[in-house]
């Protein structure tokens, strides 16, 4: 490539809006061009970045078996209504009306598009497991879009979906999306640490972010150089926001709360053993003696967290319950949902539609039983982390550097990173509220277990740069450089002998799949290497007459710029590979 060919625009000042060294940065080498708030142009130079990111991730997607399709940046409302998300996901959504007032939103994630695929292209286990990925524009109204490209409204995505048989082969899936996600971080050349992460409202143990550490980012991790411990904090603030979960779990710690009462009282009187995968319990009765009064529960709901499912509960896998409770059938739970069991999935209750469940009277609890009956208390029975201790999530929120590691093996350090990467175990969250389902070699229908998996590609770019600077510019790792090698000349038009070399060098580190760039825009030397170094290309060339003279160009790391080494014309090629 050569630069008069090419499109550089450089600028010596960052805007003052510019609020971190990225973004002041991709701006002024012409990276990218803001066009509204968190809205940029990807500028030539800046695209090259970007696409080599996304080879990198294309690459390793497909090493591990994943296959690539695009799905649409539009997305209609109704399947976001299936999922539950059209009310959930608050402000980020950006909702738009067709002309015809029918309601659309541009994707911030693309789950129920991809669960309404599978459950019309997956009919039998014979066809899974199957990973599914994208590389997208995503778009998420953020509250507060800010630096540059690593939290903006609009960035890149790829986002990866996997859909397999049963629990144990969706581990599988995401075991074999964490190590793509390791070399596919290792091939950047950057600094970076998988940590735990929360997994909000799904449950389950399995969340791990990719953090890019630098100074700069926005989140903090603890982790312990002595094991493989580390996990984000939000984690902690997770239980915090949870509020209600946080302030019991601390109550749990002095005396026996009514919760802790309560839940002993459940498990001596269904003999029901209160494990890790219950979610919550509610006692229910349906029957009235004459006078209307409810009589004592004799219905047990049992909700389960995210890696079990309803199917569990109707193949019978869950124990025997004393004293003639039995569990709630599905036609019981149509009756008192008035919806099918699909779509009260296995994670939980809104608190609203008990309250609905409650005013109907159709399920009502008796004295001595967990129940939705007490106003703000115990509306969704018997839950981890309120009424018993949560078992998975350490308590990181006032922890200090030399605390000691939840997991026994040191003491943990805190350092800041940015998330790049997430993957997630989703369970059946998606596919029960939308009825993806196969059949198995019984031909019994089952629902599909999924995971999702996201890279922030315009964020890793912004994170690169974090990592990566001095005062000078940026300074790319080879692998996701815009350009490898910048070859600048000392008078490309004034001698024939300098244009002669640099067209040759050229050509030939071009044949050998360098990423080269000549400088034949002649300009002084000063202005040009100031360019190549704000753009921060890592490898550099200088050709003069006075180098020539010996046969001999200079070449400099971006590195260390002051240690440069005179280098033959002919092993130039040699040298630079
Ligand atoms: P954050 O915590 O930074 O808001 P997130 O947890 O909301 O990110 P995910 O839903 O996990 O993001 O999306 C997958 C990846 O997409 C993230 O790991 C991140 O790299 C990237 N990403 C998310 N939001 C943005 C954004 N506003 N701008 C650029 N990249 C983003
Ligand atoms: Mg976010
Ligand atoms: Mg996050
Ligand atoms: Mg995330």
């Amino acid at each position: 490539m050569k630069a008069r060919q090419f499109f550089i625009s450089t600028l010596k000042e960052a805007p003052a809006d510019a609020d971190i060294v990225s973004q002041q940065l991709m701006i002024r080498a012409g990276m990218i061009k803001k066009l509204a708030a968190g809205v940029y142009t990807y500028m030539p130079m800046g695209l090259r970045v970007i696409r080599k990111i996304e080879n990198i991730v294309r690459e390793e997607m497909v090493r591990s078996g994943a296959v690539e399709l695009l799905m649409p940046i539009v997305q209609p409302a109704e399947l976001w209504v299936e999922s539950g998300r059209w009310e959930k996901y608050g402000p980020e959504l950006l909702r738009f009306k067709d002309r015809h007032q029918r309601d659309f939103v541009i994707q911030p994630t693309s789950e129920e598009v991809i669960t309404d695929i599978a459950r019309q292209e997956i009919t039998s286990w014979r066809q899974l497991p199957v990973n599914l990925f994208q590389i997208q524009t995503k778009f998420r109204d953020e509250r507060r879009p800010r630096f540059g490209v690593m939290r903006g409204r609009e960035f890149i995505m790829k986002d990866g979906y996997s859909f397999d048989r049963d629990a144990d082969a969706a581990g599988k899936s995401y075991e074999t999306m964490f190590d793509a996600y390791c070399r596919i971080f290792n091939r950047t050349g950057l600094v970076f640490r998988p940590v735990a992460a929360d997994t909000g409202s799904i449950g389950g143990n399995r969340s791990n972010e990719f953090q890019v550490i630098a100074d700069t980012g926005e989140d903090l991790i603890a982790y312990c150089p002595d094991s493989q411990y580390a996990a984000n904090i939000e984690l902690a603030e997770a239980v915090q926001v949870g509020g209600e979960r946080a302030a019991a779990t601390e109550e749990m710690q002095k005396v026996p709360t009514p919760g802790r009462d309560k839940c002993e009282l459940v498990t001596e009187l269904l003999g029901l053993p209160l494990t890790k995968s219950v979610k919550s319990v509610v006692l229910a009765s349906d029957e009235r003696d004459e006078e209307g009064n409810v009589l004592p529960a004799k219905i047990v709901l049992i909700l389960l967290r995210g890696d079990h499912s309803l199917n569990e509960v109707k193949a019978g896998k869950l124990p025997e319950l004393k004293n003639g409770f039995r569990f709630a059938t599905e036609a019981e739970i149509l009756k008192a949902f008035g919806s099918k069991p699909g779509y009260l999935g296995p994670v939980g209750l809104d608190p609203k539609e008990v309250k609905i469940y409650a005013d109907r009277s159709v399920i009502n609890m008796s004295d001595f039983v967990v129940g939705a009956n007490e106003e703000g208390f115990h509306l969704r029975g018997v839950n981890f982390g309120r009424d018993l201790p949560e078992p998975e999530v350490a308590d990181l929120r006032n922890v200090v550097e030399g605390d000691p590691s939840p997991d026994g093996k040191g003491t943990l350090k805190l350092q800041r990173g940015i998330e790049v990467g997430h993957v997630f175990y989703l369970g059946t969250k998606y596919s029960e509220a939308m009825h993806a389902t196969y059949l198995d070699e019984e031909g019994k229908s089952r629902v599909l277990e999924m995971g999702c998996y996201g890279i922030g590609i315009s964020r890793v770019a912004g994170a690169a740069i974090e990592q990566n600077h001095d005062d000078r510019g940026m300074i790319w790792p080879d692998a996701i450089a815009p350009f490898t090698v910048a070859i600048c000349p000392m008078g490309y038009k004034r001698s024939e002998a300098v244009q002669k070399v640099c067209d040759e060098l050229h050509d030939k580190l071009a044949a050998e799949g360098i990423d080269v760039i000549l400088d034949d825009r002649d300009l002084r030397p000063g202005p040009m290497f100031a360019d190549w170094e704000l753009i921060g290309v890592p490898h550099r060339i200088v050709v003069g007459d006075r180098g020539l003279k010996n046969g001999e160009i200079e070449y400099a790391n971006r590195r260390t710029l002051d240690q440069k080494e005179m280098v033959k014309v002919e092993d130039a090629v040699a040298f630079i590979k």
